[in-house]
């Protein structure tokens, strides 16, 4: 896989859902990233959540529902039956999976840097002890328990956590007040309801046999149009796509 410059589960998915896209957004760049409302707003949001955990900074009315939560974490660490408990992290790995850099704050240059093959964020991470942790996404959007981004998290949460053996995994909508749940065994599990049967390797194998396909477009440089009901939101513009709504 050697023409994949990185990539991120957005970054898959985009390719996925419309790889002429993709070539226009990250390949000849010819899409510039837009800051809509809804990605100010989400950024807005997660910062109230990080500075809650971070620097104490008490949540706004909307987000009320969340310092229960908080507060039960801020308690467990006192009282030693938490290990730790970390805001915004993200993890930088190579072309190996060997993780290259974690980064507990807010930071643009993990996505820069040398060598960062793969690119990941965790909204908050909670480590029981070395073998159990809890990883949060915090979501604004609609709700859309699109479960595969929580076993990429919890691949990536195997990689980083060597000791790791459970991890729980979840979208917290805290404007809905809903919540999917999805639980992971590094030796995978008898699958049940919120809990998946697949192993690390498992979970390796499909993103990896994903980002094949990508790598593959690369080195035929066949970036086809895909339509669907997502090309009402796409910029693609008459000239850049036969498909574009613009
Ligand atoms: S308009 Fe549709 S088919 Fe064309 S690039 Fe955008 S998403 Fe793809």
């Amino acid at each position: 896989m050697q023409n994949v410059p990185s990539w991120s589960y957005t970054a898959l998915a985009q390719f996925e859902n419309c790889p002429r896209q993709y070539w226009l957004a990250k390949v000849s760049k010819q899409l510039p990233f837009v800051e809509t409302e809804a990605i100010k707003d989400g950024n807005t949001q997660h910062a109230f959540l990080e500075n809650r955990l971070t620097k104490k900074e008490p949540l706004p009315e909307h987000l009320q529902r969340v310092e229960p939560l908080f507060t039960l974490l801020e308690r467990g660490v006192q009282a030693g039956k938490i290990k730790d408990v970390q805001a915004e992290l993200e993890f930088v790995f190579d072309r190996d999976l060997k993780m290259i850099h974690v980064y507990g704050q807010r930071s643009p240059k993990p996505f820069f840097m040398k060598g960062a093959w793969l690119r990941a964020k965790f909204d908050l991470l909670v480590l029981k002890d070395d073998k159990t942790a809890l990883i949060t996404d915090w979501k604004f959007g609609k709700f859309r328990p699109a479960a595969d981004q929580l076993e990429l998290f919890a691949g990536i949460a195997f990689k980083a956590l060597p000791a790791l053996e459970m991890v729980k995994t979840s979208f917290s909508y805290p404007r809905l007040n809903q919540v999917k749940n999805m639980t992971f065994f590094r030796q995978g599990a008898e699958e049940a309801e919120d809990v998946s049967g697949k192993s690390e390797a498992d979970i390796w194998g499909e993103w990896l046999g994903r980002v094949q396909r990508l790598d593959d477009a690369y080195s035929a440089n066949n970036w086809p149009c895909r339509p669907s009901g997502l090309c009402g939101y796409c910029d693609a513009s008459p000239k850049q796509c036969p498909h574009s709504k613009k």
